[in-house]
């Protein structure tokens, strides 16, 4: 079973041509064909070949990028990149983790889903560890079935109350260690040097090309 374990060293090299970003969400699709451009990679989105969107089905950030990369290859004939990330909170079993979208209600209410981290760690105690970490897993399919797959992370300790407008999600609480500041009140070009997508990102490119 993949998804635990360290990532394995890929096999197979990533020719140039077209490669199916699946996601319909328009700013990773941004980031990853930004990320991708110096490649001789031609990103065509899930969205523009009216692919469908798989539930999220697996236990594991990597289950879940490689069942969202593996449905893009099969549909499409086309070697497939899937992400799946989130928060992983030390003292809260690593939750929201794989649910981390899905704390945020089906308004997307980031506030609201802080808050709900915030609470919970509150009914920790005073000695609970404020410690969290990003995950970002890749996952990179052929239509014959092959996957190669990558997992970044980046630590660091929760913060309250929230600061910075600059990022997404979770941004506004996670501080990384080394750093005075969050990631919500960070330029976005110091964040992607030091996220966990960059991380992932790294590692997909030293084994791919
Ligand atoms: P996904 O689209 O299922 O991978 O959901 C990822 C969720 O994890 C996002 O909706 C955010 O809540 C959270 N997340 C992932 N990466 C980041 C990040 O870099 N900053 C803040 N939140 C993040």
């Amino acid at each position: 079973m993949s998804g635990e374990g360290d990532t394995p060293q890929a096999i197979r090299k990533l020719a140039p041509g077209k490669l199916v970003i699946a996601s319909h969400n328009k700013g990773k699709i941004r980031e990853i064909a930004e990320l991708l451009a110096p490649y001789g990679v031609t990103p065509v989105s899930a969205g523009d070949l009216d692919l469908p969107e798989p539930e999220e089905t697996g236990t594991t950030f990597v289950a879940n990028a490689e069942l969202k990369a593996m449905q893009a290859a099969d549909l499409s004939g086309l070697p497939a990149l899937a992400d799946d990330s989130g928060l992983c909170v030390e003292a809260l079993n690593n939750e929201p983790g794989i649910f981390s979208a899905r704390w945020a209600g089906p308004d997307k209410d980031f506030r609201f889903a802080m808050e709900r981290v915030e609470r919970e760690l509150g009914e920790k105690g005073p000695e609970a560890s404020r410690g969290a970490h990003f995950v970002c897993a890749l996952a990179l399919a052929w239509p014959d079935g092959h996957v190669e797959w990558f997992e970044g992370r980046v630590d660091g300790t929760l913060v309250w109350p929230p600061r910075g407008d600059k990022g997404f999600g979770y941004d506004p609480v996670f501080q990384p260690i080394g750093e005075d500041i969050t990631f919500g009140e960070m330029d976005p070009d110091r964040k992607h040097a030091m996220s966990h997508r960059a991380d992932a990102f790294r590692q997909m490119v030293a084994a791919i090309f």
